[in-house]
């Protein structure tokens, strides 16, 4: 495994300029690049829940960066959270004639931006359906979906198994206490780590870091 790929100094300000919506803090970010350039040459990289494409950003220029591609899989119509009168609706992100939540247009707004269409191939579709076929043995996944229990569950055991080992494993959202969020992916990265066949590289705010052994 190489060293860590140096995030460039002015996409946190590109990504700012351009309005890309997301989640994720700046050093999470960076991560992402960081850990994503370390080990795209043992092969693609996958991640369960794009939104508006700011971890795409970060993913897709590491894997650009290495000659590597990233897999981009949502079904671009929200988590729970961010339906209509849930903690997170985002007016903008909302599809009136359909009248359901459309992250898409946003997400290839993104690609478009950041010229990463060359590096990224979006998956529109679930993360069940999508890992229902796969096969492709992959240096990184990031779990950043839906997080009830059952879906943090599914997303970090059935995608942890399709990283080789020396790869990573990344999971967004990581609170070990109820009071300070969500337990569906602590309980997830608990169930992956109870297999033996990761261990912890580091946790980066919320966000933890797992190789396979
Ligand atoms: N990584 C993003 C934030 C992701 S938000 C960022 O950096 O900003 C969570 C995303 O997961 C939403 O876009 C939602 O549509 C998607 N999602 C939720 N459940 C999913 C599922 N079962 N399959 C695919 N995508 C899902
Ligand atoms: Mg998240």
């Amino acid at each position: 495994m190489g060293g860590l790929y140096d995030c460039p100094a002015d996409l946190h300000t590109r990504v700012r300029g351009a309005s890309i919506k997301g989640f994720l803090a700046d050093d999470e970010a960076e991560a992402l690049y960081g850990y994503c350039g370390r080990v795209s040459k043992l092969g693609p990289a996958l991640e369960v829940g794009s939104y508006c494409g700011k971890s795409t950003i970060y993913l897709g220029l590491a894997c650009q960066r290495a000659g590597a591609v990233l897999y981009a899989v949502d079904h671009h119509s929200g988590s729970e959270e961010h339906q209509l009168g849930e903690e997170y609706y985002d007016a903008d992100l909302y599809d009136v004639q359909r009248a359901c939540v459309d992250t898409l247009p946003r997400f290839r707004r993104a690609l478009s931006v950041f010229k990463l269409e060359n590096a990224v191939v979006p998956i529109l579709s679930s993360s069940q359906l999508v890992a229902k076929a796969w096969a492709t043995p992959l240096s990184l996944v990031f779990v950043d979906g839906g997080h009830s229990h059952q879906q943090s569950m599914h997303d970090c055991t059935v995608w942890a198994k399709h990283v080789v080992p020396g790869g990573l494993l990344l999971v967004h959202d990581i609170f070990e206490s109820p009071e300070d969020g969500g337990q569906g992916p602590y309980l997830g990265v608990q169930a992956v780590l109870a297999t033996g066949a990761f261990e912890v590289v580091c946790k980066v705010r919320s966000m933890v870091i797992l190789r396979r052994l």
